[in-house]
């Protein structure tokens, strides 16, 4: 096959950018795709042949990943994401007034190849709903009007210029608190080398390489009492400590900025307005663990956030602070970004491992743990974007200090993304521990449209749902799970009183049905019968024995499966049957909070 130069290019850096070849399957079908429209015949064949496998294994790979496609999509793909946040701001209704503008349906395009139309998961851009993607290009706050204005302007050749996500709460909140990974948002070119310098970048990394060692980096992340903020809120530094210091094998530091639970999009914002300070993060874990590799593993939607770190990297190695001795220290540290290709899956780390490793993104069995046995076999640390961002500000502050800006045992400051009926949605750096109830009515600026709180999901789509009444908690790891719930990945979507909550039950299903990568019977089962189950109980077919039979398929998933997308699905429906039962009998008997018709809802994918 005759590639272009610059795709040929391409395909040569990333054939020898990773220490196993295949590494490079899922960007190389990824540019490959964006250069030519669809994952072709004569692409695959290129591919397989250049990494040395077999068309088969490039194709079941593949067919694992929702953003690759096989068949032409068009010039401008319009994806409307209709999950959680989006639904609670008119998704629903800005995809049926796409279909109707644009003439098509789901996954079709228009006859001239110029649009097509795809109604999407979570895009990652939950504070500003509702979200829509064009190709890359995200756009926020999109009304039918301001939808038609851009396809018309897309489709006279203009492209409107794509927002990033910097909101008027964020700017707000860097007034009210002292912020800390949030600190540098808000500046002018923040993502730049000389900005970053000139506000404290990398002093951190000096302290760590010229005046600590890596026991002591480890003591200082233990003594923060810093909690893996991507949702499982494992202690930091006790992770780090699990990596055999005797291993004859390399090390490898990940991080995992494949933020994708629906409700969460703070990695975005960090990685978009402060790269240098992730990157710093970043090699100073891979001293704490003497690894001389790492690799950011980007979900694909965040295209463009890609290049902003990935020009970050760049400028970091020509000044020295990565690459071969970095600073004078006698230290090395390589680092590469990778792009994912859409698969929620693919956040929990064994099945990022796998796709980073140019596979399917299916979890591998524990134990062994990443930290003993992980990325090509050898130990491995995979952390989440705002954890490693939270290192720098550790080391530079005392582990001490930073723990006692938080609770104990919940170390420092954390960023809530919160979304859904509040009047100021946006992305807030707390202290734990803060009031959740206060932090609504305050911070987030009170209900929307004067409106009553019905329920708020904690920390992303997979917590249970606490009711209006439940909210008066700490917020911090231990509280909100005493109070049955999670911090999670600090995506908070708060629900107002016009919200069906059998609807909310229904589309989170449709989610977790949407990214089961099938590998266990009670997941892969399970969220498909419940979804099915939702979708007719909402449209007002159910039977008065489906609201306990919903429970008890939800509550035979958890703990039941291999990974936790299972749980995931299970807990917030249990929480919905069981908080809002009266809304289950209501749709028996023809009510609906939101009075939506049924028929509009079965069957809208
Ligand atoms: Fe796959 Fe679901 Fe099983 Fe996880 S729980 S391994 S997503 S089938």
């Amino acid at each position: 096959m005759q590639l272009s130069p610059k795709l040929a290019a391409k395909f040569d850096k990333l054939q020898s950018s990773y220490p196993v070849k295949r590494s490079a399957l899922i960007p190389m079908l990824m540019y490959g795709q964006d250069e030519l429209g669809s994952v072709s015949d004569e692409l695959i064949a290129e591919i397989a042949r250049r990494l040395g496998l077999n068309n088969v294994q490039v194709e079941e790979t593949l067919a694992y990943y929702s953003m690759l496609h096989r068949q032409p999509i068009g010039k401008h793909h319009v994806q409307v994401c209709t999950n959680v946040a989006c639904m609670l701001r008119g998704g629903a209704e800005l995809l049926e007034h796409a279909k109707k503008r644009l003439e098509i349906g789901h996954k079709e395009v228009t006859k001239d190849g110029v649009f097509s139309l795809e109604e999407v998961e979570c895009i990652g851009a939950c504070t500003g709903a509702p979200a829509i993607q064009v190709n890359y290009d995200f756009y926020e706050n999109v009304t039918p009007l301001n939808l038609d204005r851009l396809i018309e302007d897309l489709d006279k050749g203009k492209r409107p210029e794509p927002q990033g996500v910097i909101s008027g709460a964020l700017h707000e909140r860097a007034k009210q608190e002292t912020p800390l990974i949030s600190k540098r948002w808000g500046i002018k070119d923040s993502h730049k080398i000389d900005v970053a310098l000139q506000h404290g970048a990398y002093q951190a990394l000096d302290k760590a390489l010229k005046q600590m060692t890596p026991e002591s980096i480890i003591d200082e992340v233990k003594q923060s009492s810093l909690r893996g903020r991507g949702g499982a809120g494992f202690p930091t530094g006790l992770k780090w400590s699990f990596v055999p210091k005797d291993s004859p094998k390399p090390k490898y530091v990940i991080c995992n900025a494949d933020e994708s639970e629906p409700g969460t999009c703070k990695d975005r914002p960090l990685m978009e307005m402060d790269p240098h300070q992730l990157i710093e993060g970043i090699t100073i874990a891979g001293r704490a663990i003497n690894a001389h590799s790492g690799f950011i593993y980007i979900r694909g939607e965040y295209r463009y956030v890609l290049d902003i770190v990935d020009a970050a990297i760049a400028e970091a190695y020509e000044r020295g602070y990565l690459g071969k001795n970095i600073l004078d220290s006698g230290f090395d540290f390589d680092l590469l970004i990778h792009t994912g290709a859409g698969a929620y899956e693919c956040g929990e780390e064994s099945a990022l491992m796998e796709s980073l490793e140019g596979k399917r993104g299916n979890p591998r069995i524990k134990p062994p743990f990443p930290a003993v046995v992980g990325l090509y076999g050898c130990p491995t640390i995979i952390n989440n974007v705002e954890t490693l961002c939270a290192v720098p500000a550790i080391i530079l502050e005392g582990g001490l200090t930073y723990a006692n800006r938080g609770t104990p045992k919940n170390g420092g400051t954390r960023l809530l993304c919160v979304s859904g009926s509040v009047n100021k949605p946006g992305i807030y750096e707390i202290p734990l521990g803060m009031n959740m109830k206060k932090f609504i009515d305050e911070m987030a600026g009170g209900m929307r449209n004067g409106k009553k709180l019905k329920a708020v999901i904690p920390g992303g789509s997979s917590c249970p749902v606490f009711r209006a009444e439940e909210i008066d908690i700490a917020m911090d790891y231990d509280t909100v799970a005493k109070a049955g719930s999670m911090l999670g990945s600090g995506g908070m979507v708060v629900i107002d009183e016009d919200t069906c909550m059998v609807d909310m039950a229904r589309r989170i299903m449709h989610f977790y049905a949407h990214e089961s990568c099938g590998w266990c019977i009670p997941c892969r089962e399970g969220t498909s019968w419940l979804k099915k189950m939702l979708d007719r109980f909402h449209a007002g077919l159910g039977r008065p024995e489906d609201i306990d039979l919903i429970g008890e398929l939800s509550m035979n998933m958890l703990g039941r499966t291999f990974c936790p997308l299972g749980d995931a699905a299970a807990m917030p429906t249990i929480s919905i049957v069981q908080k809002f039962r009266n809304e289950f009998e209501d749709h028996l008997q023809g009510r609906c909070a939101y009075n939506k018709s049924a028929e509009a809802l079965i069957g809208s994918r």
